[in-house]
């Protein structure tokens, strides 16, 4: 079972295709039609089973659960780029979970192509080609013109030989589910990895905690199939409801058995429940008013940095502010990040990537700042006083009352004068004003001067109409609610 993983761009998906095409098993099916998560490709009458998993979502189904389901890694290095940062973590990440992989030079068609350069950078990281005397196995591809497609294949059931992957097909079947969704017209369907023994159509099942008869199964032609050998993925029909990716399958045939693994399972179904009843409620109390949030727009170089760097920031959080990530992707901070970032008012963070050209002016214009950071560390020293910054402005804030918007009668470049009715509580001069619409924030500013009935006064109640001169940007429309804070003073 093989799982190709490289930086972006190197070329997984088009490798992945390549596969698919050129090794078609059973031809008058017309080719693979059905993205069931992997399928299979034959060379020299054996069978190869790719994830068909890209990009980095590949990690996860390589991970899951724990369970190993990936032999051999085709580790996708472009010729005319070289190793770049998700290469490297790839390769660490294989070295760590001791999966062999191969190092599959890709786009050698290019004019640009430069096969030596990644060697070398291969061996700077003591992974040294075979033909310069290591054992990095290195293969040049292009996954475009198909060139040494085959030569790779053949390198990956080396590795199989080597290192005597093997599996018993007489066992009770066992598996881990690779997808899963609910069709609309099936129900329940999952893509089973079967890891040992064959699994077949009949079969009494447990997935999860849930218990089950295969009704059917079908493969990546969407052909039925009857049994299912090791390394053979498997779309599977009769599950009473719908399992998670990562869960294992196992073939019971033993009724007694099965009651108690079901006990067993559900069980441990009540405990996973109620802590994620504990997780939601927590993240419902997230959402809500009562905690004020900073978002954060993140954009790290690799999925490790990414994962660490959100680890230690959720640590940050307290009952009183909390951090919130609103977004986050790999690569270079672009355009985009930064009018999602203005949008949301988001912190743009970005951690080992560099900032396009064209955002870098962007983000000038439209005065996001955009937070760069090669230290971890350094990052959340920033980001902590931050949090306490919106904190201590929450918490300080305390509300007056709160005041409907019925008419503008001027828009100045950082004021208004605006007119309306007293709806809650009362309203008073010289205090913050918050400004939401349907519900949603839209801006702060300060109430300068308190009009009713053509007189200055300090203070109106609720009933009464009036009007304010506000101090802020130029936003507030008819219908708005503006709420007014006091800074409460200890
Ligand atoms: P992924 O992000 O790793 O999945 O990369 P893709 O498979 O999407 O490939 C990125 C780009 O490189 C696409 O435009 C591909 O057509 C192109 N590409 C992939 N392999 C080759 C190759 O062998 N030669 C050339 N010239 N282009 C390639």
């Amino acid at each position: 079972v093989v799982v190709v993983m490289g930086h972006v761009d190197h070329g997984k998906t088009r490798l992945l295709d390549a596969f698919r095409k050129t090794n078609i098993i059973d031809s008058e099916s017309g080719g693979i039609t059905q993205h069931i998560g992997a399928y299979q490709t034959k060379i020299k009458d054996r069978l190869i089973t790719f994830l068909d998993t890209p990009g980095h979502e590949a990690f996860k189904t390589m991970r899951s659960r724990g369970s190993k389901i990936a032999d051999v890694a085709i580790v996708i290095v472009a010729a005319d780029d070289g190793l770049q940062p998700q290469t490297i973590e790839v390769i660490t990440l294989c070295q760590r979970e001791n999966l062999p992989f191969i190092i599959a030079i890709n786009k050698i068609d290019k004019d640009n192509a430069d096969i030596e350069r990644v060697k070398k950078e291969l061996a700077d990281i003591n992974l040294v080609p075979e033909d310069w005397g290591g054992k990095t196995i290195c293969v040049p591809i292009s996954a475009k013109k198909n060139e040494n497609l085959e030569t790779l294949l053949e390198m990956v059931l080396l590795i199989a030989d080597m290192e005597e992957l093997k599996s018993n097909p007489d066992a009770l079947a066992a598996g881990t589910i690779i997808e899963a969704h609910k069709d609309k017209n099936e129900g329940p369907v999952a893509t089973v990895l079967v890891q040992t023994g064959t699994l077949r159509v009949g079969d009494t099942i447990i997935v999860g905690s849930v218990a089950g008869k295969i009704k059917a199964m079908r493969d990546e032609f969407n052909e039925d199939v009857q049994k299912a050998l090791p390394a053979k993925p498997v779309k599977i029909l009769g599950l009473k409801e719908t399992p998670a990716v990562g869960d294992i399958l196992e073939t019971i045939n033993d009724p007694k058995l099965l009651k108690q693994k079901l006990k067993e399972s559900k069980r441990n179904k009540v405990v996973a429940t109620t802590q994620a009843n504990i997780i939601s409620k927590k993240n419902e109390n997230d959402d809500s008013d009562d905690i004020p949030t900073l978002p954060i727009i993140l954009k790290t170089d690799v999925v490790g940095s990414q994962e660490a760097i959100i680890e230690s920031l959720v640590k940050l959080n307290t009952a009183k502010a909390q951090i919130k990530i609103i977004k986050k992707g790999l690569g270079n901070i672009n355009d985009k990040d930064v009018l999602d970032a203005k949008s949301a008012k988001a912190r743009l963070i970005g951690f080992h990537v560099k900032i396009a050209k064209s955002a870098e002016s962007l983000a000038l214009d439209e005065k996001v700042s955009i937070y760069n950071y090669e230290i971890i560390y350094k990052l959340l020293e920033d980001m902590e006083p931050e949090l306490d910054k919106i904190k201590a402005q929450e918490t300080l804030r305390v509300q007056l009352g709160e005041m409907k918007v019925l008419a503008i009668f001027k828009s100045e470049k950082n004021s208004m004068i605006v007119g309306g009715a007293v709806i809650k509580g009362k309203v008073q001069s010289d205090t913050t004003i918050k400004i939401t619409r349907d519900g949603e924030f839209i801006d702060l500013g300060i109430i300068k001067e308190l009009q009713c009935n053509k007189e200055i006064v300090t203070e109106a109640v609720e009933g009464q109409q009036c009007g304010i001169t506000y101090k802020g940007r130029p936003v507030i429309q008819v219908d708005d609610i503006l709420e007014f804070y006091q800074e409460k003073t200890e």
